[in-house]
């Protein structure tokens, strides 16, 4: 017995942008009241590219920065509405933390030349 699947898909509402998200639901019923088609229907949807554009390292764009202060709430400590954030080496607990304090993140985009000159610049000033 072959189910059928509802599948759903959205371009990204950025003019020119040919990026794609697609979901598939077990019935029309849960695609009819999906959160995807509530939200992201009639040029709605944003590709990662085009959601955040500040957050997306390029030629143009060489650092981000984020900072996440945790809060004390009603049944523990948070960052926003989760307790935990991860990323690229680090994860933190907000319950392990005292509330105000800040977690920075910064995220730098080396080029290759430039890889080559900073190490060539850690090595001089450590023979120096
Ligand atoms: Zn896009």
């Amino acid at each position: 017995m072959s189910r059928r699947e509802w599948p759903l898909r959205f371009v990204c509402g950025h003019e020119g942008c040919a990026e794609t998200a697609n979901y598939r639901y077990s019935t029309k019923r849960d695609m009819m009241e999906s959160f995807e088609l509530k939200h992201y229907s009639h040029g709605r949807w944003r590709c990662t590219r085009h959601t955040r554009p500040h957050e997306v390292l390029g030629i143009g764009n060489r650092e981000t920065h984020a900072e996440i202060i945790v809060e004390q709430k009603p049944h523990g400590r948070y960052f926003g509405h989760t307790g935990f954030v991860s990323g690229p080496g680090f994860k933190v607990f907000a319950d392990d933390l005292p509330e105000g304090a800040k977690v920075l993140v910064t995220a730098t985009l080396v080029l290759p030349g430039e890889a080559v000159e900073r190490e060539l610049e850690r090595r001089e000033k450590g023979n120096g």
